[in-house]
C-alpha cells in the first residue's frame, strides 16, 4: 500500500452494503427506476459514503460491488467498480446537509413529469409534507453527473428532504435508507396526485403555517416512533 493511500474500507462498508443492495432492488420492484438507472447511497464512517456502482443491474448487485467514496475529496476509497456517475450529487448533499444519512435518486414517472414541466410539487398532500417538509422544488438544469448539477440540486433542496432534477428525475434524502425510500415513494405518489388534481380543475396547496405544524409533528414525534 502506498504512503497516504487509504486502506479499503470493506469492514465499515459491509452492513450498509446489504441495505443499499436491498434498497436498489426495491427501486425496481416499486417501479421507481428501470434498468440500471437511479442510484442509492448511505453516509458511512470516517466521512465517507457507500454508493451503488455505475451500470450494474440492481437485481444481481452484490454487497462486494458497493463502492465507498470520500466526502472530503470525492475520491473512491473502496470497491472494484466505478461508483455511480451521480456520486458528485450525493457527495454535495451529504456535505451541505449533516442531517442526511441516506439518498435515493429515482427516475420515477410522475416526479419526472413535473421535472420535465419544471413545476415544483406544491404542498398539496399531508404525507409528503410531513416526510419532506413542504414544496419540492426543481433544480436548474445541468447535465447529469456534473458538479453543476450537484450545486443546483443542493440549492433547490434547501432544508427539505427531496428535490426534482430538471428533465431528469428526483432525489429523496432521509435520516436512514428506509426513510429515503419512503420519501421517494411518497413523492412519486404526490406528483401523480398533483397532476391528476390539476386535471380536475386545480390543486390547492396548504398554507405555510399548516405545513410547518405538520412537519414539526413528524420530526418531533412520528419519526422518533418509527426508529423505535
Ligand atoms: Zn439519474
Amino acid at each position: 500500500m502506498m504512503a497516504g493511500e487509504q486502506r479499503p474500507a470493506d469492514d465499515m462498508r459491509a452492513p450498509l452494503a446489504a441495505d443499499i443492495c436491498q434498497a436498489g432492488r426495491l427501486l425496481i420492484e416499486k417501479r421507481l427506476v428501470a434498468g440500471t438507472w437511479g442510484n442509492v447511497s448511505a453516509r458511512a464512517a470516517q466521512n465517507q459514503m457507500s454508493i451503488t456502482p455505475s451500470g450494474r443491474p440492481y437485481e444481481s448487485l452484490s454487497e462486494q460491488e458497493i463502492c465507498c467514496v470520500s466526502l472530503d475529496d470525492g475520491r473512491q476509497t473502496a470497491g472494484r467498480l466505478a461508483p455511480s456517475s451521480e456520486a458528485p450529487l450525493h457527495r454535495a448533499i451529504y456535505c451541505a446537509r449533516p442531517d442526511v444519512g441516506a439518498i435515493v435518486h429515482t427516475h420515477s414517472l410522475y416526479a419526472s413529469a413535473c421535472a420535465v414541466a419544471r413545476k415544483s410539487v406544491p404542498p398539496v398532500i399531508e404525507d409528503l409534507i410531513q416526510l419532506a417538509g413542504g414544496e419540492i422544488c426543481v433544480a436548474a438544469y445541468a447535465l447529469p453527473g456534473t458538479d453543476a448539477l450537484a450545486e443546483a440540486a443542493v440549492a433547490a433542496l434547501g432544508d427539505r428532504q427531496a428535490v426534482l432534477l430538471a428533465n431528469h428525475g428526483a432525489v429523496a434524502c432521509g435520516e436512514t435508507l428506509r426513510e429515503a425510500l419512503m420519501i421517494a415513494e411518497v413523492l412519486e405518489k404526490a406528483a401523480q396526485i398533483y397532476i391528476l388534481a390539476e386535471q380536475l380543475g386545480g390543486a390547492f396547496a396548504l398554507s405555510a403555517a399548516d405545513v410547518q405544524i405538520m412537519r414539526d409533528f413528524y420530526v418531533a414525534r412520528y419519526r422518533q416512533r418509527q426508529k423505535g
